[in-house]
């Protein structure tokens, strides 16, 4: 029996296999660096890094990079919107929320979008650095993330020379690259196959409304997602610690 295909009249889309590293599970990287809080959980934070890195993604069932030109995402009308990461350490606390000593902790990417990078940018123009500030975070909607942040009485981790520098080497581990964490990186085929597979029903997303945003990088300043790996680091954090007033010398 002939087993060929006799129907050519059909165009069968040709499908690809990726090749990939071993051990880089994306949902496994996630759920280990993502700070994500429980409705009405409070957690207590140090951020560890100077500044945010800044990127343009799409959003559809999960978030993915805009591509710099010819964005198939931004022509069929999705809207680009920018994520942010900051990596932060999370402290461990007790039921109350206060902070066992001697500290424990681990360090996570906090990823958030343009209403925390303005609330974090109001606290920084009112407290300037916001390495030396332990922020409160106190979730009031889980699914969107909403939270509180306000910072601390005291920045816990820079009280102890020898526990900062613990911070510091644990965060010089653990650090991985952003690119991984904030959103899928995707081809433009790859794109249109996943727009195409939307539901019927998915016409405004319900996420957080925001201000109108530009349909590319062009003109906007945007790197693509490799140009844009943050540059700031552990070494720059060190530098901070040599500097910083706070603690004893
Ligand atoms: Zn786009």
């Amino acid at each position: 029996m002939d087993s060929t295909n006799q129907d050519q009249s059909v165009p069968v889309p040709v499908m690809v296999p990726k090749v990939v590293p071993w051990g880089q599970d994306p949902s496994e990287i996630f759920r280990k660096y993502r700070l994500g809080l429980k409705m009405g959980q409070s957690v207590r934070i140090a951020i560890l890094e100077e500044s945010p890195s800044q990127m343009r993604v799409h959003y559809d069932k999960f978030y993915f990079y805009c591509l710099p030109k010819g964005c198939p995402a931004c022509r069929a009308g999705s809207r680009a919107v920018d994520r942010y990461l900051i990596w932060v350490y999370l402290y461990e606390t007790d039921d109350k929320g206060a902070v066992r000593m001697p500290f424990t902790g681990s360090i996570k990417g906090w990823q958030f979008g343009r209403d925390k990078f303005a609330a974090l940018t109001a606290l920084f123009a009112e407290w300037g650095d916001l390495r030396k500030l332990d922020l409160t975070l106190t979730c009031s909607d889980e699914k969107f993330q909403r939270m509180s942040i306000s910072p601390a009485r005291e920045c816990v981790w820079l009280r102890d020379p020898e526990k900062a520098k613990e911070v510091i080497d644990l965060f010089q581990a653990e650090k991985m690259d952003e690119i991984l964490l904030m959103a899928r990186t995707l081809t433009a085929d790859e794109i249109i196959l996943e727009m195409s597979n939307a539901p019927e029903s998915a016409p405004s997303r319900a996420q957080p409304a925001g201000p109108a945003q530009p349909d590319s990088y062009a003109g906007s300043g945007y790197a693509t997602p490799r140009e844009q790996a943050h540059p700031a680091g552990p070494a720059e954090l060190s530098a901070l610690l040599d500097q910083l007033d706070v603690l004893p010398k």
